[in-house]
């Protein structure tokens, strides 16, 4: 049965790349399939282990998918750490899993820089963690950005791994389901899940640097729109915008060469749900100093409705946390089974 799990890191800066690449495809998916939507706070301890307010910053990722219109009732929206299933099939999930698999993350390399000796072990182990997210509910389609395309593949290694390791004793539990992997159809645990990244702009990059990923870790806070940002803001960011000098071209094929505007043509294209080539079909031979200001336009009128009910959500926590845990109680309903399956056929006593 299909099931989607996504999940966003409570640290911080909330963006425009968080909204395109993730919660507005969850807000499409919701009408769709089951779906879970987790604030990934034990993610969140990987690169930092120390927050300031981090049950303020789990607050504000919750708040930003209910603004962005997921319904609580119908699916789960809960925080990673109120369900203990998480960390229990990370742990399964590390033994599976082997050291060069996780060496050769491009995030882990990003994330952990010159000093990887001196980077936590959970930032080495996050793939393995992020897969038990996915797997703990059996998910099978993940809305998530094209950089996290690397870690779903990890996710299916592990998954795959797992169902053949375990083959027999999967097969004894009668716990097993029928699954296809490539040509041959198996009998196996866990799913293969699939990755939704496609759209028009699957990777949203920096607005100083069309080459970098847009980022909440990011020092500039020019480098991105936060969902936070008031439309002054989101206008003098877009208006600073780096660009090069060149008006915008006709056709898709001519943005190759050109990170900067092919990113905001990507991020006008994703706000208005059209394809690239159509934004083209209607700025190309246009300059900057007119794009800019029809995409602030258009930014802001997508954003700021967001940003309007976050704040209003935002000044009752008591109803988030009650969402949140309503969500969790839920979640941990279905990961004790998992669990407890995976327990027995893994042979624990
Ligand atoms: P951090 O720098 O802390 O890793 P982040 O901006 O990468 O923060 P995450 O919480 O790691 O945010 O990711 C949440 C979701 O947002 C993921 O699905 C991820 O793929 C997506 N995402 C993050 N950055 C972008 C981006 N620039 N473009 C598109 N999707 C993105
Ligand atoms: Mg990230």
């Amino acid at each position: 049965k299909p099931l989607v799990f996504s999940g966003v890191q409570p640290t911080g800066n909330l963006h425009l790349g968080n909204y395109l690449g993730a919660i507005r495809k969850f807000v499409v998916l919701q009408d769709q399939m089951d779906c879970l939507f987790c604030v990934v706070d034990l993610h969140a301890l990987t690169a930092q282990l120390v927050h300031e307010d981090l049950k303020d910053q789990t607050r504000e990722i919750a708040a930003a998918y209910l603004a962005a219109g997921i319904d609580p009732e119908k699916h789960i929206v809960f925080n990673q750490a109120a369900v203990p299933g998480h960390a229990q099939l990370a742990w399964i999930f590390n033994c599976v899993a082997r050291i060069g698999w996780m060496n050769r993350m491009t995030q882990f390399k990003d994330k952990a820089g010159k000093d990887r000796e001196n980077a936590s072990l959970g930032l080495l182990a996050y793939p393995s963690l992020m897969a038990a997210d996915i797997l703990l509910y059996r998910a099978t389609h993940v809305p998530v950005g094209d950089d996290q395309k690397q870690h779903l593949e990890l996710t299916r290694d592990i998954a795959q791994k797992f169902n053949i390791d375990f083959s027999a004793r999967i097969a004894a539990s009668g716990h097993g389901v029928e699954l296809t992997n490539g040509d041959e159809v198996i009998n196996g645990y866990f799913p293969m899940a699939e990755p939704l990244i496609e759209g028009p702009a699957p990777r949203i990059m920096s607005l100083r640097d069309g080459r970098k990923k847009m980022s909440k870790s990011d020092p500039s806070d020019l480098s991105r729109i936060n969902l936070t940002d008031d439309a002054e803001t989101i206008t003098r960011k877009i208006r600073k915008a780096k660009t090069d000098p060149e008006p915008l071209p006709e056709s898709v094929d001519q943005l190759e060469e050109r990170p900067e505007a092919r990113n905001l043509v990507g991020i006008y294209a994703a706000l208005s749900d059209r394809t690239a080539q159509r934004v083209l079909d209607e700025f190309g031979g246009q300059p900057f100093s007119t794009f800019k200001p029809a995409l602030a336009e258009l930014a802001v009128s997508v954003l700021e409705p967001i940003n309007a009910e976050m704040r209003r959500l935002k000044a009752d926590p008591g109803h988030i946390d009650a969402v949140l845990k309503d969500g969790a109680e839920r979640a941990n309903v279905r990961a004790q089974q998992t669990i407890s399956e995976v327990n027995e056929i893994i042979g624990l006593l």
